[in-house]
């Protein structure tokens, strides 16, 4: 018999996790589909930013790494002779979402414990150790083919959200090719754990821009250190990969002696992004959607934006209130954004990456040619969101203290409106489902808000915590309704 869900995931990574437990935690029907029994066991995100430890921690992950992660005190981009080319460092431990800038962390702790929050939702079904071989459109369903152990089954869902990783069968299935971002660089990954109960060995992140051989020095989570070798020309993975040859790399920076491997792997580091991130009821998101080169560790918080943004939007048009259009504004609110990251990415990556020693010593004279404290720069402010707001929106919103614990917390996933004083148009939101609250309510964090105001009495923050708009309440809450509807967000004056 054929098995009936409002959404299948396939693939439990971090994303498809994520995005499971957004929807059951709004009460979404969903089967999740994972291929492997356990979390992908080899070396991968490092850091994670304040924007996506707000969201996982939407989705019970930000915790167990908040407990296990590290700030980094300045990434620094050091050349052959260890002369500073360019720095970042964040200003003040926490930035206004209340999560520090940055968090060094070990990726399977994040995974696991986005598994044990999706175990404890009722409307969740995990499937791990089955595949997804392929799907059909019907009508408005989805009918997909599943490999489980006691053979093929077919599911059928209203929607199909490919979070499958790099090579997406649900990419490929749907026909959907990349468009290439002009990156591919091999790189050697090693993750490490420090021997004799060392926490750490260094609290700065380093690129040595060698063209000797390029590498990275990355602390983790406390008690583990990452670093990444660019393989030569001439090198094939067999080459760099036993323990002796990763001793002889590590040995110019630090003793070999301090690390125990814990895992290794050969990567392709490439800049791609699909063409279409929706096609009907299919949607790709994370790695499956898109994947940068890891020199801004920006790939998995890219695809838990990708989550949060597409969450909440099918579940407003699964319970009828979006109109189906609001799906297609997912790729055009994420492809910008992920596209500006992912260039800032290869930018990087291209410093880092110069093997050439000549083009490596023009690099060199021009970085050094700017004063040292020039160098060094405040960590890098990604742009918000250019659609799917109003003009003067888009910026991530702070977070605030509400009833003794974060208005996030409060809020779930509905959309916040914060207001000056209650009105009409405030009550009626509060009343189908948006979260309201006064500024007078707040208990500290206040601020942050009044200012992204600039006087208006009402500031509007989509449930992705991005903000929608400012203005008086009622053209704001027609504008959110129109843009529920259509997919596009118009001034209010042109909505009202
Ligand atoms: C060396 C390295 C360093 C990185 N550093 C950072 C960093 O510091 N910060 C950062 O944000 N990002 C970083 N990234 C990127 C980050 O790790 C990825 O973007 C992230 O893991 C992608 O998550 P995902 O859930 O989209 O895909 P994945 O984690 O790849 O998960 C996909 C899942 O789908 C499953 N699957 C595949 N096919 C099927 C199928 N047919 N049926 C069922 N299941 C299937 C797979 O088994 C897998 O579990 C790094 C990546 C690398 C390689």
């Amino acid at each position: 018999m054929r098995e009936e869900t409002e959404v299948l995931i396939v693939g439990l990574g971090p994303v498809g996790a994520a995005l499971g437990v957004y929807l059951g935690r709004m009460g979404v029907k969903v089967i999740a589909v994972e291929r492997d029994m356990d979390v992908y066991p080899m070396p991968r995100a490092a850091h994670l930013d304040h924007e996506t430890m707000r969201l996982l921690h939407l989705a019970g992950g930000a915790e167990a790494v908040s407990k296990a992660s590290q700030p980094l005190s300045a990434y620094e981009f050091r050349n052959a002779q260890g002369e500073l080319l360019m720095g970042f460092s964040p200003k003040g431990a926490l930035a206004p979402t209340g999560w520090p800038w940055t968090s060094m962390f070990h990726q399977p702790t994040l995974e696991h414990a986005l598994r044990a929050r999706l175990a404890t939702l009722s409307s969740v079904s995990v499937r791990l150790g089955q595949s997804l071989k392929g799907f059909r459109i019907e009508g408005e369903r989805v009918i997909a083919e599943v490999e489980t152990p006691d053979g093929a089954k077919e599911l059928a869902a209203r929607f199909l959200i490919g979070c499958d990783g790099g090579n997406s069968t649900v990419r490929r299935g749907a026909g959907i090719a990349f468009d290439d971002m002009g990156f591919d660089e091999p790189w050697l990954v090693i993750d490490t754990v420090l021997k004799g109960g060392v926490t750490r060995i260094s609290t700065v992140g380093l690129q040595y821009c060698d063209p000797a051989r390029p590498v990275t020095s990355m602390p983790m989570a406390p008690g583990r250190h990452r670093f990444e070798f660019m393989l030569l020309p001439h090198e094939k993975p067999e080459d760099v990969t036993s323990d002796a040859a990763i001793a002889a790399m590590i040995a110019p920076y630090h003793d070999p002696a301090q690390f125990e491997i814990e895992r290794r792997a050969v990567y392709r580091f490439h800049a791609l992004v699909a063409k279409e991130w929706r096609k009907g009821p299919v949607l790709l998101a994370g790695d499956a959607a898109h994947q940068m080169p890891p020199f801004l560790g920006q790939g998995l918080c890219s695809g838990t934006r990708d989550a949060a943004n597409l969450a909440w939007k099918i579940e407003a048009v699964l319970r009828g209130r979006a109109g189906d259009a609001l799906l297609n504004s997912y790729q055009v609110e994420r492809e910008p954004h992920l596209r500006m990251i992912t260039g800032m990415a290869v930018a990087l990556g291209k410093i880092v990456c110069t093997q050439d020693r000549e083009a490596a010593a023009a690099r060199d004279r021009d970085m050094l040619a700017a004063p040292e404290d020039k160098r060094m720069n405040e960590i890098i402010a990604l742009e918000g969101m250019k659609s799917g707001v109003l003009p003067g929106g888009g910026m991530v919103a702070p977070d605030a203290r509400f009833q003794g614990a974060r208005l996030d917390d409060a809020a779930g996933f509905a959309p916040i409106l914060l207001t000056r004083e209650e009105s009409e148009a405030s009550r009626a939101f509060a009343a189908s489902g948006g979260f309201t609250v006064a500024l007078s309510a707040l208990e500290g964090g206040a601020e942050a808000f009044v200012a992204l105001m600039a006087g208006a009495p009402a500031l509007l923050v989509r449930p992705d915590r991005y903000v929608f708009g400012a203005g008086e309440a009622a053209p704001l809450l027609a504008a959110w309704l129109a843009y529920l509807a259509s997919g596009h967000a118009a001034a209010p004056a042109a909505a009202a």
